[in-house]
């Protein structure tokens, strides 16, 4: 039997040969607390916090100059951090754009791509979605006239924590000629079950269905060919693992045998970009993930987007995906090897898939007092994620977590639990968890 001590010197060990411990210090907030939160609000970077302030110096020296003239001009801001992105996904650079937000890009591709005919008016999703998915998805719906409850699909959970893609592909068989499409998340916020997107797509393919993936678990800590792949379109928000700010501007996805269809929702800032202030009154997009966009970009909390992706560019997603995973793996032992220690009424279940190939970046531990040791957590300088009813999340992030770091939150979640702190804290969790 394992105790945790014993598995010190491992970390020590990986920590040493650890080919990214350079980039910690990009960041800042690494050394105040354990921070495990990075799935929910990455930390801040130098470089994003350096192009914010370039943003605001161009508007303080240059005014309204800024969008042609600034370091990198505003007009084609979004464009540009886009670019690096799509590397870092494997998409083509005009296939990524910077824009809006997650729930509003998410309407935007329906609102393109969900084209009820005749009989097929169904879409196809899964019932552990991110609840604002599901809303979206409900209002689409309900935009078109159709009755939700027999419009929207959702392949339910075997387990209550992952979804079975074989049962997914059996709904798209069982619903074959009723579907419009599919929309699924690639990771589940609750669990971190990895889909497989590459499987997915190729049977929606199959059967003539067309298919988008929600990738605000995935982006920046799983490796993405979704150029490849096929992927038809897909949306993700920048802030968790991609690290760039609260409520910063998210992105979104469009394969180019699409571009040039029509915006569900068009804006101006779809337009060509060298038309655009023509002012001309008929619309004419850009054939490209650019001419998704609709308003003005929101230039200061799109800035941090384009410094945070030079970490990711420079560090390599190859080598990110492979550190997470390492970093998971390690905690999936620690965590192992302190259930081996106590009672049956200590124990943390894991909700995670214990495979690589079906895990994302975080370890989801279920207890009946996760609330409490949430809390607990919080205040003896952990910073871990809870999400209700019972799931505490905790995401080890590869430019910024060190092994250490890991073995130091079980070793205080493993006194949390047999000195039973926990019981100190009220009950029940705060509005924002
Ligand atoms: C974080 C997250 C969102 C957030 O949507 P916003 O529009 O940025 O508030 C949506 N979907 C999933 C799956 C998420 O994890």
């Amino acid at each position: 039997m394992l105790n945790l001590d014993q598995l010190k010197d491992t970390a020590l060990q990986l920590d040493q040969e650890d080919t990214l411990q350079g980039f910690r210090n990009q960041f800042y907030g690494v050394d105040d607390h354990i921070y495990m939160d990075g799935n929910s609000l990455g930390l801040m970077s130098k470089k994003a916090e350096q192009s914010v302030l370039r943003v605001l110096q161009d508007w303080k020296e240059l005014g309204i100059d800024g969008w042609m003239n600034g370091d990198i001009p505003w007009y084609y801001y979004a464009e540009k951090s886009a670019e690096i992105q799509a590397s870092l996904l494997g998409a083509k650079p005009n296939e990524v754009i910077v824009t809006g937000s997650t729930t509003v890009n998410l309407h935007q591709l329906m609102a393109t791509f969900y084209r009820p005919q005749g009989n097929r008016k169904k879409i196809l999703a899964d019932a552990l979605n991110f609840p604002t998915d599901i809303y979206a998805l409900q209002s689409q719906v309900q935009l078109h006239g159709f009755d939700v409850d027999e419009t929207l699909l959702l392949v339910p959970s075997e387990d209550g924590r992952t979804i079975n893609e074989k049962t997914v592909v059996e709904w798209m068989d069982r619903h074959h000629d009723e579907i419009a499409i599919v929309m699924l998340p690639a990771v589940l916020y609750r669990s971190g079950q990895l889909l497989d997107m590459a499987y997915l797509t190729k049977e929606a393919h199959d059967r003539g269905l067309l298919i988008g993936f929600d990738l605000c678990h995935s982006a920046g800590s799983v490796e993405h060919d979704l150029h490849e792949w096929g992927v038809d379109f897909a949306f993700w928000c920048n802030y968790k693992y991609f690290n760039s700010g609260p409520g910063s501007v998210a992105s979104l996805y469009v394969h180019e045998k699409h571009h040039g269809a029509v915006p569900g929702l068009a804006g101006w800032f779809g337009t060509q970009k060298d038309k655009q202030f023509d002012m001309s009154l008929s619309f004419e997009p850009e054939p490209s993930a650019g001419g998704f966009q609709i308003g003005t970009p929101h230039m200061l909390s799109m800035a941090p987007v384009h410094g945070s992706m030079q970490l990711f560019q420079e560090a390599g997603m190859t080598n990110i995906r492979k550190k997470s995973l390492a970093l998971t793996d390690y905690l999936v032992k620690l965590v192992q090897a302190y259930n081996e220690q106590v009672d049956e009424e200590k124990r943390l279940t894991i909700g995670t898939p214990l495979k690589a190939e079906n895990r994302g970046g975080h370890i989801a531990l279920e207890h009946s007092e996760a609330p409490r040791i949430c809390k607990a957590l919080k205040d003896a300088g952990v910073i871990p994620d809870f999400r209700s009813p019972n799931v505490i999340r905790l995401a080890p992030v590869a430019l910024y977590t060190r092994f250490i770091d890991v073995y130091h939150m079980m070793t205080t979640l493993a006194q949390i639990m047999n000195e039973e702190q926990y019981k100190k804290y009220e009950q029940g969790r705060d509005v924002v968890a």
